[in-house]
């Protein structure tokens, strides 16, 4: 189908899908194998702009959008969905100094992140707050000019290998929610430490740690908008954010589903390729009709954030619930359609089937996507009378 994107996207997504063949596709079961961060494609990443894309044009990005930041996650995402969060994970730790921060702060972080010099990571979930975001216990008490943060996160993306990190923690536990504020955390602070560093089903070649504040001292200049505010700029970085994962579950269904279709063309049994077998076509059916269902909601609802529609909230989760279920179906009956040998590492289907996995869990589960969406259409129809 045509999504009638503009001569820049498509000369972007042409970028990207050169990126992914050349420098990823090779790779990829290796560093899931060894679980190893990819520096060296960072490197590519940040020489070819990918970091700008959602960071204004004032600030040194290339001041594109959600669509730019869709286009490169679902093109990377068909090749390795681990390697797509070194640009990812960097944008979501961006989003709250995009969306939350003064001119100043705008000024000394983005264009470096821009730029790819150096990435990003949100701190949000806690070992005891995870769906339950208000939950978070990490307290950062205003002393001087300074802030002290202490606490720790976990399942922190890109921990470990940002230097850049934007934290939200309780500034006044009394008010609940609208105690809660964000700030910008860099790694060379006393007091920042790395926890303990995760060994994952899928996305091996992302990092994931615990991050760790003892006695953490930040600059009360780092505090992001008035405190009180935090909650509301997490939330709304995840709106934002949200279709990324949604593209990124989108290039995982489009990866497998791709392989699949290739060995169903190549493997044959009782006499002629699986493809011709009608229980095979209605499954490749099936598959390539849900992932153009999820392409066509997630660019949809990435136009709305890119112009600047109020309501984000629904779109938004919609398209991240819908692209990652689809992943899993999808995913799971590629492993299907290669039979055994899909269940083998050998072979690089079974990869895809873990990696669909994440796209259900983070940035909110698909349970807490579908509270979100329920709670708009409740509060619509009650508007309504
Ligand atoms: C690989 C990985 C990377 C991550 N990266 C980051 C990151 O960069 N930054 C960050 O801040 N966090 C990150 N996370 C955390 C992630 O967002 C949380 O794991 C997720 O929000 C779920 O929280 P939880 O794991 O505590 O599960 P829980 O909240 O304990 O949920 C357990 C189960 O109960 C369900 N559940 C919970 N509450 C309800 C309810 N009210 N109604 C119905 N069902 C419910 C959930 O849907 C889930 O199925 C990452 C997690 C992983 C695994």
């Amino acid at each position: 189908m045509d999504y009638f994107f503009t001569e820049d996207q498509m000369a972007l997504q042409e970028l990207v899908r050169q990126i992914a063949d050349e420098k990823i596709r090779p790779v990829a079961a290796k560093l899931d194998r060894e679980g190893t961060f990819p520096w060296d494609i960072v490197k590519v990443f940040a020489e070819s702009g990918l970091y700008g894309a959602i960071i204004p044009e004032e600030y040194g990005g290339t001041g594109k959008g959600i669509v730019e930041l869709a286009i490169i996650s679902e093109e990377l995402a068909k090749a390795c969905a681990g390697v797509t969060l070194a640009v990812a994970a960097s944008a979501l730790g961006t989003f709250p100094i995009v969306i939350g921060g003064n001119d100043e702060q705008k000024r000394r972080y983005l264009p470096d992140l821009a730029e790819g010099k150096f990435l990003a990571a949100f701190c949000l979930t806690e070992p005891d707050a995870g769906s339950d975001a208000g939950a978070i216990r990490t307290r950062a008490t205003r002393v001087g000019d300074e802030y002290i943060l202490n606490g720790n996160k976990i399942f922190i993306t890109n921990g470990g290998v940002a230097h850049i990190y934007t934290v939200i923690a309780v500034t006044d536990p009394a008010k609940g929610s609208r105690g809660v504020s964000a700030f910008i955390v860099q790694d060379d602070y006393p007091g920042f430490k790395i926890g303990k560093e995760e060994d994952k089903m899928g996305i091996r070649a992302s990092a994931t740690c615990e991050i760790v504040f003892d006695d953490c001292h930040v600059p009360a200049a780092n505090l992001l908008g008035r405190e009180g505010e935090g909650f509301s700029i997490a939330m709304k970085t995840l709106d934002k954010s949200r279709p990324g994962v949604a593209a990124q579950a989108l290039g995982i269904a489009q990866g497998a589903f791709d392989l699949a279709l290739d060995y169903a063309r190549k493997r044959v049994q009782f006499g002629q390729p699986l493809v011709g077998h009608q229980a095979i076509q209605f499954m490749l059916a099936d598959m390539a009709t849900q992932i153009e269902a999820a392409r066509a909601l997630l660019y949809a609802a990435a136009r709305m954030v890119d112009a600047g529609a109020k309501n984000i909230a629904q779109p938004s989760a919609m398209c991240k619930l819908m692209a990652s279920d689809v992943a899993m179906k999808v995913t799971t009956d590629a492993v299907q359609i290669f039979g055994g040998y899909g269940y083998m590492r050998d072979y690089p289907i079974e990869k895809y089937m873990r990696d669909a996995k994440i796209t259900q869990i983070y940035e909110g589960t698909n349970q807490i996507q579908r509270m979100v969406i329920a709670r708009t259409l409740i509060r619509e129809a009650a508007s309504k009378g």
